[in-house]
């Protein structure tokens, strides 16, 4: 039976399945809720909150270093020494990956494609990767279009042969951490987001309607959605896609979340429908600054002090601005914006971004 309150049994049953899959602490939980009470009042209504997934305080925060308490247990029980992953140029999850594997003594090797956003300046993350002396190894791919998984991977098999010839232990990730692939054989970047759910749920007092964040690649969906389910609550969690078409993106985010299902061992309650991905707010495409980013952000950074970045969490704002003057929200129950981190991007694109303002 679906529910505005979280149950007791429910929330029991739930820690119970996620407490079998270790967690190395890293960040600070659990991260603020912080009422949004200027914006709400220049949206008109609904009250809105949001959840501070930038202020974990790993290097820059975001919803990459919650995923990686779980993804970094895992690569220290493979005992692995080098840890290998791919993404795009400026990728806020090779930044948060880096940075947990150097904490413990691992090496990072990235394998980053130029897709969207070249020149390979060294600044945003890039710069923090070089800092935190990553092996940085470029590719190019085609403009516009996603590296398919596949491919990704083809790419971490070649430098891991070679790693494994100088005896080393590599542990191999897929980009965002929750499609189980390479080393990775559960979802764990979702299963992070799944708790991140029951930690909000437990916080939150009012009636939560909606959740809506910017969506990637599917793992911070798929993990609220199966967490909602799972603890019987019935908030609409709604993706804004900043680089895939909804509906086979959809699917996608659906597969997570039956895999995060199988994983948690609790029983099957996603219903296709509950996936809700919005791809009208997708501008030009992935990592294209428009004007309607840089107003979303320049307009939250007055109002509330709170700085989004121009590539995720402000195309998000952007869409969730506009559907809250629409009226898509019901009155009377409360949205949450998660602040999913990726601040660093707001440097590489400092001159697009005052253009467009
Ligand atoms: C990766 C990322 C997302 C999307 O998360 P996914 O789990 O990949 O869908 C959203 N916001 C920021 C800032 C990100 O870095």
């Amino acid at each position: 039976m679906s529910q505005s309150r979280l149950s007791v049994a429910r929330h029991r049953k739930f820690q119970k399945a996620m407490s079998r899959f270790p967690r190395q602490p890293l960040i600070h939980l659990p991260t603020p809720l912080q009422k949004m009470s200027r914006l709400t009042a220049r949206l008109g209504g609904p009250d809105t909150w949001m959840k501070r997934e930038d202020l974990t305080g790993l290097a820059f925060g975001g919803n990459k270093s919650r995923k990686m308490e779980y993804i970094l247990a895992d690569i220290l029980g493979q005992k692995a020494d080098t840890v290998i992953t791919w993404a795009s140029l400026q990728s806020n999850w090779c930044l948060q990956l880096s940075t947990a594997a150097r904490m413990f003594g691992l090496e990072p090797i990235l394998v980053l494609f130029k897709t969207y956003d070249s020149p390979a300046e060294p600044d945003g993350n890039l710069l923090l990767d070089r800092l935190l002396g990553a092996e940085v190894r470029f590719q190019e791919a085609e403009r516009g279009k996603s590296v398919s998984l596949e491919k990704g991977l083809s790419h971490l098999e070649a430098v891991a042969k070679e790693v494994r010839k100088k005896g080393r232990r590599p542990y191999l990730v897929p980009v965002g951490g929750s499609f189980p692939a390479g080393s990775m054989k559960v979802p764990l970047g979702a299963l992070a987001y799944a708790q991140a759910m029951a930690e909000l749920a437990e916080r939150l007092g009012v009636k939560i309607g909606a959740v809506v964040h910017a969506t990637g690649s599917g793992g911070t969906q798929a993990g609220l959605i199966v967490g909602a389910r799972a603890l019987g609550l019935e908030v609409k969690i709604i993706g804004i896609s900043v680089s895939n078409e909804k509906t086979s993106f959809g699917r996608l985010v659906l597969d997570i979340c039956r895999r995060t299902e199988e994983a948690l061992g609790l029983g099957t309650f996603v219903k296709p429908e509950d996936v809700v991905v919005l791809d009208e707010y997708l501008g030009q495409g992935y990592g294209i600054v428009d004007r309607a980013v840089a107003g979303a952000l320049s307009e939250v950074f007055r109002a509330e002090g709170v700085v989004l970045d121009p590539i995720y969490t402000a195309k998000a704002m952007a869409g969730l601005q506009d559907l809250a003057l629409k009226g898509f929200f019901p009155p009377g129950e409360a949205v949450v914006f998660f602040h999913t981190g990726g601040t660093p991007a707001l440097f590489p694109n400092r001159l697009r971004l005052l253009e467009m303002i």
